[in-house]
């Protein structure tokens, strides 16, 4: 199969659909790998090292959409992207049709058949491709919250380990999935005080088993929590309730009873924010100050990382893409159902349930 990755043209985004080592595993599957030129720079890579990989660099988006038979991407295609499929192109890339009419109206008439990351499944009951993103947010969180509370940032100036004869910052990560947890795993190994808020008693099981010794749970109520995020040095949000806006779970009122110069770090503001204070942010301008307490509501938070982020994406997306190259998409999603949940759009059809029910299309 002829595969091709073209330059991400979306503002701020860094990543790259396929790594120079994911170029190489598929090129030694027997199929030709066309990638555009400069298209991994945002990620460290050079056109060298994909020549070197034994792929073929060419110089436009529009030479790598007519050359290849499957596009791989990272973002949703553009509107000027979207007018380069054509029928029977297999698309395989994030596409968040849900909320995007036009998008999903112009892959329908495109007659492509497109496959979206975030839709395609695992046998835990987990989005395997979405999940990586998630951990590199999670990850990221306290690292930016630390650095927030540094005082010529606007925050209380305490250290997030505190030193010896100090205490440490007292974190609190409302949310114990994906997001939290890895959250959660890196503010205790700054030296964090940390205690983890969730809902879910079977998740608050699991962090207990694995992490007891090293963060507290904490049944998520708005008791519990109000009580934690006014002794809170930093806050993360990181609740998801799949298919709804995040629930907010604090409001205005409390920002005043918190200390001064305390952060909130809100992940969950791609769906909206879990703080009633919470607006999206972005790379370029991350923080602001209400009544005294500062927010970082960056959505696009895997962004600040692209390498990271493109090979953590690179890791979890090969073998879905190994196996839409060699057995063709038919029977790739015949023989994986977790597979097949990532269809989202077959030759002019909706083919994913909940975005029909979203847009009021037939499925
Ligand atoms: P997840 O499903 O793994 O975890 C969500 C957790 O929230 C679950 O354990 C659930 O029980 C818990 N929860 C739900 N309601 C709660 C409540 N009221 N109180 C406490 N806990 C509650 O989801 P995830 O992958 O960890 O993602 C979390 C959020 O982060 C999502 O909104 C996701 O879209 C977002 N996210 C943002 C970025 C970014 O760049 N900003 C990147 C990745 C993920």
């Amino acid at each position: 199969m002829k595969i091709g990755c073209p330059t991400e043209i979306k503002p701020q985004e860094f990543r790259v659909g396929m790594t120079p080592d994911a170029a190489h595993e598929a090129i030694a599957h027997g199929h030709d790998v066309f990638i555009q030129t400069g298209a991994g720079a945002g990620a460290g890579y050079t056109d060298a090292d994909y020549a070197a990989a034994g792929a073929t660099l060419l110089e436009t988006a529009e030479e790598i959409f007519a050359t290849a038979d499957m596009i791989v991407k990272v973002k949703e295609p553009q509107a000027g992207e979207r007018k380069m499929l054509r029928e029977g192109q297999l698309l395989f890339t994030y596409l968040h049709l849900a909320p995007d009419p036009e998008q999903t109206r112009d892959l329908l008439a495109s007659g492509c058949t497109a496959i979206a990351y975030e839709t395609v499944t695992d046998s835990f009951g987990g989005l395997p491709l979405l999940a990586p993103m998630s951990e590199v947010a999670g990850r990221l969180a306290p690292q930016v919250g630390a650095w927030t509370l540094q005082k010529a940032n606007g925050g209380r100036g305490v250290l997030m380990g505190g030193v010896p004869g100090v205490p440490p910052a007292k974190v609190v990560v409302i949310g114990g999935g994906v997001v939290g947890t890895h959250a959660a795993r890196i503010a205790s190994g700054m030296g964090g005080d940390v205690t983890v808020l969730d809902r879910s008693l079977h998740r608050l099981k699991y962090l207990d088993d694995v992490f007891g010794r090293d963060f507290r749970t904490r049944y998520s109520t708005a008791a519990a929590t109000a009580e934690l995020v006014r002794e809170a040095d930093l806050v993360v949000g990181a609740v998801l309730v799949p298919g709804a806006a995040a629930p907010k779970l604090v409001s205005r009122a409390q920002l005043s009873e918190m200390k001064p110069g305390a952060v909130l770090v809100d992940v969950a503001i791609d769906q909206g924010g879990c703080f009633e204070t919470s607006k999206a942010t972005t790379h370029a301008d991350p923080i602001y100050e209400v009544d005294g307490v500062m927010h970082y509501c960056v959505a696009n938070m895997p962004g600040a990382v692209a390498r990271t982020s493109t090979q953590a994406l690179g890791n979890a997306t090969l073998p879905f893409l190994l196996a839409l190259a060699d057995k063709g998409w038919k029977q790739a999603c015949a023989d994986d159902p977790h597979l097949l949940n990532g269809l989202n759009v077959h030759a002019g059809q909706l083919t994913y349930y909940a975005v029909g029910k979203a847009l009021g299309i037939d499925v």
